[in-house]
């Protein structure tokens, strides 16, 4: 098929579990800590953080993005392959470089990092604390270990990753 040949032959067929547990830890922890910095600001901010993020990221994007991945009901480096797989019904390989799920990704992730940094940022200007300096440090390390370092070495093993825009290795 046109598609399975862009796949990159030397990538995993199933990802490490102890890997993939690690993965859902980091990301539930950066879940927890950005909703965490929201609701410092105020708690409703905290909340609809908290329920954008999960919804989006374990549900929307799973069905908008896994359903048409060549590792959709496979163990890949999150495992969201068998999560998608669960709950929704196999999509096309050849629609998973043009599908919406693929252009609203990057705009998920930006918002989800940006909004609990800079609400942080501004509430420790208008009332410094020791505290929340450690959140935004702690918030800070996190997005940059899974958006960057976590995400290229998955990347780097992906079958995915030619036919992936969203490649952490372009
Ligand atoms: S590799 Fe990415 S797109 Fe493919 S199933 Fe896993 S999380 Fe979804």
């Amino acid at each position: 098929m046109k598609n399975q040949a862009k796949l990159y032959g030397p990538g995993l067929e199933a990802y490490p579990k102890k890997g993939i547990f690690f993965s859902n830890i980091i990301m539930i922890l950066w879940i927890a800590l950005g909703t965490f910095a929201c609701w410092l600001v105020h708690p409703l901010i905290g909340w609809l953080y908290f329920a954008f993020s999960t919804k989006m990221i374990f549900i929307v994007l799973r069905k908008m993005v896994c359903t048409n991945c060549y590792y959709y009901a496979r163990w890949c480096s999150t495992g969201w392959g068998k999560l998608s797989c669960a709950f929704f019904k196999k999509g096309k390989i050849e629609n998973f470089k043009t599908s919406t799920g693929i252009k609203i990704t990057p705009f998920t992730y930006g918002l989800l990092t940006l909004v609990p940094l800079i609400l942080l940022i501004i509430s420790l200007i208008q009332k410094y604390s020791t505290f929340k300096l450690a959140v935004l440090a702690l918030l800070l390390s996190v997005s940059v270990y899974s958006g960057a370092i976590s995400r290229k070495k998955a990347c780097s093993n992906c079958k995915m990753k030619a036919m992936c825009p969203g490649s952490a290795l372009k």
